[in-house]
């Protein structure tokens, strides 16, 4: 907890919550905005959160979507409750034991769950935006307010990705780069959107669970696959409607006849070749250059990818469709005597597949995880041997959550986590100036384990007790598609 010191004079109180010691005046808070001088006592402004299973009268788990929307914030005295780290303060350099160690029954087990705000300058966020437009090139500044926050980094199948923070960025340049970089990842992480320019790219707006706005637009769909997965998907459902079908797109732009579907289903050559590299077999790179054109490129006119047309292979009255992988771009044409393309009404049979190219892409989404070191100093507010506790996360014997939510531990050493922010309860996340996110954590084990990795026994409280002595609290329901760390950390056999 955090603790104060007063000065008799001025009434100011000097919070150790973190290493920037602020000294706050009366009825004040300090540079957090997270701790105040109020009634002459330092006093943690937002609530501790706790997340309790809502139980119907037949005591059967209401699902999350239904009890969020009826939820008050108000504790069930008699529901399964967890101590989330959330509002729970920070004790950072951790020279203390973190601020709450709870024990719980779970089926008669004795478990411990380690409780508390970490500090992390060691953090960063990833991105990753389901849309086949272009937002700029690898590996291009990414600017919020002038300042870099991070950068364009490795596209994924469907998907942008963005990463944002990290330690260069927060420490490592000017004072202000690191407090826009703090203040970028911490409204990313509590799911507000944000806007950002991409250096040679586009403007987005980013907020965690909703479809980007790209250059204005809100962006509607992701693509389906590659130009060539397209027409591995769709292929059998063209063959007898069409001559030709190319897809554009920004990776893999594919020629159907050309193509191994093609050739599978005995489609003759149509003898239309396109701009860009021949990969393999119909499989184009860099037909045309990145934009927001048809599926991620600056094409405007599908025909300016067609380099020529072969007169010895292609013929008169030829049907051919270029469509893009989202399906959102189509066109029919149908080549005339001299074999030029001749844009004509789509036929409702070609139409149908373009429209199912559609109705297989899922929604554009922007997906935040928060990406994190615990494997520092925050570990000597768990145990009094640190590398134990990595140890017992590593054989699984300690349950890692944020906010409740459950995490991804990478292998390897340290205890780097990654969590979806979506998955967190509001507003998980604060920051200090130093500059460093806060962000909630929580280490459940066994009792028994947790006295064998050196924690702090005579630090344990019992929830209840713990609970019943905080003032400020609010309850979230618990999301069904959660483990509850207890229930699985207690049937763990000792190792
Ligand atoms: S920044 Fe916040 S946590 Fe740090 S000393 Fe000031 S009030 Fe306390």
């Amino acid at each position: 907890m955090a603790q104060m010191r007063e000065n008799k004079d001025d009434g100011l109180i000097r919070c150790d919550a973190c290493p920037v010691l602020c000294r706050i005046r009366p009825e004040k808070t300090g540079a957090c905005n997270r701790y105040g001088n109020f009634e002459g006592k330092l006093t943690r402004v937002d609530p501790v959160v706790v997340v309790q299973k809502a139980l119907d009268e037949d005591c059967e788990l209401v699902p999350f979507a239904r009890a969020s929307e009826e939820w008050d914030g108000s504790l069930i005295s008699q529901a399964p409750t967890f101590l989330t780290g959330i509002g729970s303060t920070t004790t950072y350099p951790d020279y203390k034991p973190a601020p709450f160690i709870v024990s719980s029954d779970q089926d008669g087990v004795d478990m411990v769950t380690v409780v508390s705000e970490g500090v992390f300058s060691y953090c960063g966020v990833k991105v990753k935006i389901d849309t086949d437009a272009y937002i700029g090139p690898e590996p291009a500044p990414i600017r919020v307010k002038g300042e870099q926050v991070g950068h364009v980094t490795t596209a994924e199948y469907g998907s942008q990705m963005l990463a944002i923070g990290g330690v260069r960025h927060l420490t490592g340049g000017s004072k202000k780069e690191g407090m826009v970089t703090c203040n970028t990842m911490m409204r990313l992480c509590n799911k507000e959107p944000v806007e950002m320019t991409i250096d040679g790219g586009a403007n987005i707006i980013v907020q965690g669970g909703e479809p980007p706005i790209i250059n204005g637009f809100k962006e509607e769909r992701m693509r389906v696959g590659c130009g060539s997965a397209t027409v591995g998907i769709f292929a059998p459902q063209w063959k007898d409607h069409v001559d030709e079908v190319i897809v554009v797109d920004d990776h893999i732009t594919a020629v159907l006849s050309e193509h191994q579907a093609g050739q599978f289903l005995d489609m003759p050559l149509a003898g239309i070749r396109v701009r860009g590299r021949r990969s393999t077999l119909g499989r184009y790179f860099q037909v045309a250059d990145h934009g927001a054109g048809w599926g991620g490129t600056d094409v405007e006119d599908p025909l300016d990818i067609i380099e020529k047309i072969d007169e010895d292979i292609a013929w008169p009255g030829l049907r051919l469709l270029m469509v893009s992988t989202t399906g959102q771009d189509s066109a029919w044409y149908v080549l005339d005597d001299n074999l030029a393309p001749q844009p004509t009404k789509m036929p409702q049979e070609v139409k149908l597949v373009v429209d199912r190219i559609g109705e297989n892409c899922e929604p554009a989404l922007c997906t935040v995880m928060f990406m994190a070191g615990a494997g520092g100093s925050l570990r000597a507010g768990v145990t009094i041997n640190p590398v134990h506790l990595t140890r017992s996360v590593r054989a699984s014997e300690t349950q890692v959550t944020c906010g409740g939510a459950p995490v991804f531990v990478w292998p390897g050493g340290g205890i780097t986590l990654l969590v979806d922010v979506n998955q967190m309860p509001d507003n998980s996340f604060g920051w200090v100036p130093t500059p460093a996110l806060v962000a909630p954590i929580e280490f459940t084990v066994r009792r028994d384990l947790y006295e064998r990795i050196g924690g702090y026994s005579d630090k344990v409280k019992n929830i209840h007790d713990v609970i019943s002595e905080l003032g400020n609290i609010r309850s979230v329901p618990w999301r069904e598609n959660h483990p509850w760390p207890p229930e699985g950390m207690a049937r763990k056999d000792k190792v």
